[in-house]
């Protein structure tokens, strides 16, 4: 039996979300222990708990430890079944992080899943729905699945109650993705999102990011949202390239002026543009799963250049070697550029 410490590295909910993730697509049983042991609410919340019943779903699974608090969850998969799900996390959590557990293994599913999700798509440290739409699915369509994401409404913290549907056309055999360039600047989007809030949120998030960037203000554009069951802002900056899309976000917060919030999600689409690279952070973390799959599975795998290796990053590379066959190789190429490679391993 596998056993993956969830203290190790980053220490997150990433380790548990994604040993289920490769518990599945593997076939291997895994225990989790220690999990989030350092977190400030350790042991697994709301949102993980629903990444745990979505996998048990998908794979049939026999769970022990599926608690609120519980820090060892004991998940033997039996088969993963393709089909028409659909997940609610009850809470404002992120939906597009559960969806994150079962889409790598029914991305190689023997037939076409339907995935209805209810809850957060709109959360801070985790993937915005507009992410998951614009920068990932692409990206993991390019290994060879047909994947779609449709916006039904956005859910926001502490309220949720946002909903997405996804459908997979899976492809068994994952290819192999190139990203060493973005290509050139196609287009730039910024978004300010305002729901049951004043519109002068989106309006000043919008006039901030126009000057610090010199960015057309045609190119920014205030959505307001009447259909969300609670309020909530948030900013998105879209950089389409040639071979890539980024998303960037800044989360509206009590007792955060907008100027602020827009700001930080400017200041991090400059540094992404200044480093010339095409891959961002939080794309690099998430990048890595798909493709030590489809290096795993002796069919492709991936090389790409980021602009920096987080905690996340380093955390999730240990964790994959952990369970698959596989070579991830990184190197530091110059500042804020750094060349990943996930080759099917030796033996
Ligand atoms: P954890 O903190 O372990 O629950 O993992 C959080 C996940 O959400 C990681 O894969 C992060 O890369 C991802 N994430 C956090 N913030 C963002 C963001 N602003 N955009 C995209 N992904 C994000």
């Amino acid at each position: 039996m596998l056993t993956i410490d969830g203290s190790f590295g980053e220490g997150g909910g990433q380790i548990v979300r994604s040993s289920l993730a490769l518990a599945l697509v593997t076939g291997r049983p895994v225990v989790i222990d220690n999990i989030r042991a350092r977190r400030q609410k350790p042991g697994l919340r709301q949102q993980h708990l629903t990444a745990v019943r979505a996998a048990a779903e998908v794979g049939q699974a026999e769970v022990l430890g599926a608690k609120t608090g519980s820090s060892r969850l004991d998940f033997r998969p039996a088969r993963v079944v393709p089909g028409a799900y659909r997940f609610d996390v009850g809470t404002a959590g992120s939906t597009t992080l559960v969806l994150q557990t079962v889409l790598p293994a029914l991305l190689v599913a023997t037939g076409e899943s339907t995935i209805d999700l209810q809850g957060g798509t709109h959360n801070p440290f985790a993937p915005p729905f507009d992410f998951l739409a614009e920068a990932y699915l692409p990206l993991v369509n390019r290994l060879g699945p047909q994947v779609t994401a449709r916006l039904d409404r956005p859910g926001f913290y502490p309220v949720g109650g946002g909903r997405f549907r996804v459908h997979v056309r899976p492809q068994p055999q994952l290819g192999w993705l190139e990203l060493t360039e973005r290509g050139a600047l196609k287009r730039r989007r910024v978004t300010a999102l305002v729901a049951r809030l004043a519109r002068h949120i989106g309006e000043r998030e919008c006039r901030t990011i126009a000057e610090l960037t010199a960015w057309d203000e045609r190119e920014m554009e205030v959505v307001e949202i009447d259909d969300s069951p609670g309020p909530g802002n948030a900013v998105l900056i879209e950089l389409e390239f040639e071979h890539i899309t980024e998303v960037f976000v800044g989360f509206g917060q009590r007792g955060v002026r907008a100027e602020t919030v827009a700001q930080r999600a400017a200041q991090a689409a400059l540094d992404y543009l200044d480093a010339g690279v095409p891959v961002g952070e939080h794309l690099a973390d998430q990048l890595l799963l798909p493709l030590a799959i489809a290096a795993h599975l002796g069919t492709g795998g991936g090389v790409f250049r980021t602009t920096h290796l987080s905690l996340h990053s380093t955390t999730h590379i240990g964790l994959l070697e952990k369970f698959m066959e596989l070579a991830i190789a990184t190197e530091r190429l110059g500042e804020n550029d750094y060349l990943v490679r996930v080759d099917r391993g030796r033996g």
